[in-house]
């Protein structure tokens, strides 16, 4: 950590304080942790980032994770460089009523700010966001560089609890933000498309910290990328084609198992599944599956049918566990809002027809495709109907 008390007084490891002047602190007795009250020891040394330590190894309610010299080095170069344009900063500061202790507070936008570089699981993730929440604290997350690896242009690899941060920018789009403590730069990524747990397509901008105001965590980048990010979103769309016989999943067993017994295979799934449509991503599940038992569905029910429906099937299969919901706590809506994306994308391309608010009919018959080569012909007329695409 990077704060401690000294006699009282807050005080810090980001000023000019020297080495001989905290062991001088140190002798007197007064360094202590501001949460347990028990003693630290400064650490000083060439190779690290100073900071406090505790005394002995027992547990402080203040301490989340073991930190590495990583996350010092960006908690304190994030901290000198929100200091440079605002104020009423706090490093490390101990929220009692939650036992949390955000990286940087904001004072005066009661906002708390987290440079998450150590891995953890989605509850613990969950459990610290709605801690926020419980205080009308708003929250932001600022991952660590090495937690993201850039595969081609417009495609990234994440790690999987990081979508969970996501936020919509002020365009409607799923925004995350990285920074490297050792570059002192900051990756922002806009306009996110997640295409399975760990991989998205996106478009990323580096700017070095010296250039970007704090004021960026929502800000909207637009790059012209449209084109690359179809053919991405295409060639991901081939791969679930390619791979999906081999596929154990239990969703895509599911629908593999539906789609058999109704005498189509998986790999030739319509080109109006696995579609982009306005709020896909608010299922975890992959959209070519549960876009393909949804179109399936579809067709089995009478004309009119009620949206309603749609919606009570994917709720019995996500009680059974064959769809899974994403966990977007930032992001307004459900996957109430994934099946109505996918219903309007649905009419946009003429299959149904709406009658009223909650109310289709059916229109023209879904297509399939008897071949690979039709398959992916088929799938780029499709896409450039996905709305996802058009907007922006
Ligand atoms: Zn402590």
């Amino acid at each position: 950590m990077l704060v401690a008390l000294y006699d009282n007084q807050f005080v810090d490891m980001t000023g000019e304080t020297s080495k001989n002047q905290w062991y001088t602190k140190m002798k007197t007795g007064l360094l202590i942790c501001p949460v347990c009250k028990n003693k630290v020891i400064p650490k000083c040394g060439s190779k690290n980032v100073w900071h406090f330590a505790h005394q002995s190894q027992y547990t402080c309610a203040g301490l989340h994770e073991a930190e590495t010299n990583y996350h010092l080095m960006g908690k304190k170069s994030l901290f000198q460089w929100m200091k440079m344009k605002n104020e009423n900063l706090y490093l490390e500061y101990y929220l009692h009523d939650i036992a949390q202790r955000p990286d940087i507070y904001w004072s005066e936008e009661k906002r708390a700010i987290e440079f998450q570089c150590a891995t953890l699981t989605i509850d613990r993730f969950m459990e610290r966001i709605f801690g926020y929440q419980s205080m009308r604290i708003e929250s932001d997350w600022i991952f660590g560089m090495k937690r993201i690896k850039r595969n081609s242009e417009n495609l990234y690899s994440l790690q999987m609890i990081d979508l969970t941060a996501a936020k919509k920018d002020k365009s409607g789009n799923l925004s995350l933000n990285y920074f490297c403590p050792l570059k002192e730069q900051f990756l922002l990524l806009r306009n996110i498309l997640p295409i399975s747990q760990r991989k998205v397509i996106a478009e990323g901008y580096t700017f070095s910290s010296r250039n970007l105001d704090a004021h960026f965590l929502l800000d909207t980048l637009n790059s012209r990328s449209f084109e690359n990010k179809k053919r991405l979103w295409n060639l991901q769309k081939k791969t679930w084609r390619m791979t999906a016989y081999k596929n154990v999943s239990p969703s895509i067993m599911y629908v593999k198992k539906v789609m058999y017994f109704n005498h189509r295979s998986i790999t030739l799934f319509s080109p109006l599944a696995g579609i982009p449509s306005s709020n896909y991503y608010f299922f975890e599940t992959s959209p070519f599956i549960w876009q393909s038992h949804l179109l399936f569905f579809i067709e089995r029910l009478s004309s009119p049918f009620n949206r309603n429906q749609l919606e009570k099937e994917c709720k019995r299969l996500m009680d059974k566990r064959i769809f899974i919901e994403r966990k977007l706590p930032y992001v307004k809506g459900s996957f109430k809002d994934a099946v109505k994306g996918y219903v309007n994308f649905l009419e946009s391309v003429d299959r149904i027809e709406k009658i009223n608010d909650s109310q289709y009919k059916k229109k023209k018959p879904v297509p399939y495709p008897k071949t690979i080569d039709e398959a992916l012909e088929l799938d780029k007329i499709f896409s450039n109907k996905a709305v996802f695409f058009d907007f922006a």
